[in-house]
């Protein structure tokens, strides 16, 4: 397995990805390269050398130091120099992600996003403003499994509509029961999973959404100056899980068609499968890990949207896990095919 590190044509120096331009830029001389120009230049490649069970040696191809890498790492920074150094071979093969959303967060606006949405919360210490915690934060694209399901479902049920009035002594009471069907079809797009053991699920998982219309089919090149995680969790893992997430989105959409009666009682639910496309994604994330009194809080900010999920140490003992959303978003098309009846 090889360690590729992107060098200008210029002056040699070592290109990142920027977000702000979403092109490649040298380090030292800001010269800025778009994608088809990356991909025509000769790869500096450097071979592994030491491989054992669990930490990785590569050699750093600009200054030829070893750099130890966990397993699951594809993409870092050589520790002594500096340089950004990417994996490819771990990227290969059923490795492979399929697409990548690219970073839109710079790390200056990454930084300035953390400071208003810290200072916005009461009771955090005052080391949380320094300067020397916000700089250690750091762009990783992380892995996730997502699926896009096309689901044929149907909806039974009835509600009542219930009518009261009174004439001088008498009450009346009139009941119209509806039989009531909904059936069609549903479509969920990016039902989204962190695909990582290691990684802080809930921080992962809490920054949830992306914009995957927005997603780039795989290149290496946008790994460039983060870092990069690969998945060791396959998506046969999550399939019951989604299913089931799958199951309370689609009754609650035709169940939510119902409107104008009463209280709506399902007596019978049927959904099946028509299409499920499952992808291998690496998302943009910048993460924060701070330390106090021996714990580590974590912080993450989706590098696309900007969305941030952190524990804050508000309470010593106990921590609070403040996050914007819990739940995927889901797109849903519905074409409802079923009508009411009386
Ligand atoms: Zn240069
Ligand atoms: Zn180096």
């Amino acid at each position: 397995m090889s360690a590729l590190t992107y060098k200008c044509p210029n002056c040699g120096g070592s290109m990142v990805f920027d977000p702000q331009s979403q092109d490649f830029t040298c380090e030292y001389c800001l010269s800025s390269f778009c994608r088809e120009d990356l991909e025509a230049l000769p790869l500096d490649h450097s071979e592994e050398i030491q491989p054992d069970s669990e930490t990785l040696l590569y050699t750093c191809p600009n200054c030829g130091a070893q750099i130890a890498m966990e397993e699951t790492t594809a993409a870092d920074f050589c520790y002594y120099c500096h340089n950004p150094v990417i994996l490819s071979g771990k990227l290969s093969g059923t490795q492979m992600p399929s697409l990548l959303v690219p970073f839109q967060i710079s790390k200056d606006e990454a930084k300035e996003r953390f400071i208003s949405w810290i200072s916005r919360k009461r009771f955090i210490p005052p080391a949380f403003f320094s300067k020397n915690q916000i700089e250690k934060l750091s762009g990783v694209y992380f892995p996730y499994w997502t699926c896009d399901r096309t689901m044929n479902a149907e909806l039974n049920g009835t509600t009542k509509d219930i009518r009261i009035w009174r004439t001088q002594d008498t009450e009346y009471t009139e009941t119209k029961v509806y039989s009531i069907r909904r059936s069609g079809q549903v479509e969920l797009r990016d039902l989204s999973r962190n695909a990582l053991q290691k990684a802080q699920v809930r921080m992962l998982e809490g920054i949830l959404p992306f914009d995957l219309r927005k997603a780039a089919p795989f290149h290496t090149g946008f790994l460039s100056g983060f870092q990069a995680e690969v998945k060791d969790m396959e998506k046969e893992f999550f399939e019951a899980e989604i299913e089931k997430e799958t199951e309370t989105y689609v009754k609650s959409l035709l169940t939510n068609t119902i409107t104008g009666h009463g209280t709506f009682q399902a007596d019978r639910f049927f959904m099946s499968e028509q299409k499920s496309v499952w992808h291998y994604v690496l998302l943009p994330v910048w993460v924060l890990t701070y330390r106090q009194n021996g714990a580590l809080f974590y912080f993450a900010m989706n590098g696309q949207t900007g969305e941030i999920c952190g524990q804050l140490p508000v309470d010593y003992r106990k921590l609070l896990a403040v996050c914007g959303g819990i739940f995927a978003a889901v797109t849903a098309l519905i074409t409802l095919l079923g009508g009411l009846m009386l």
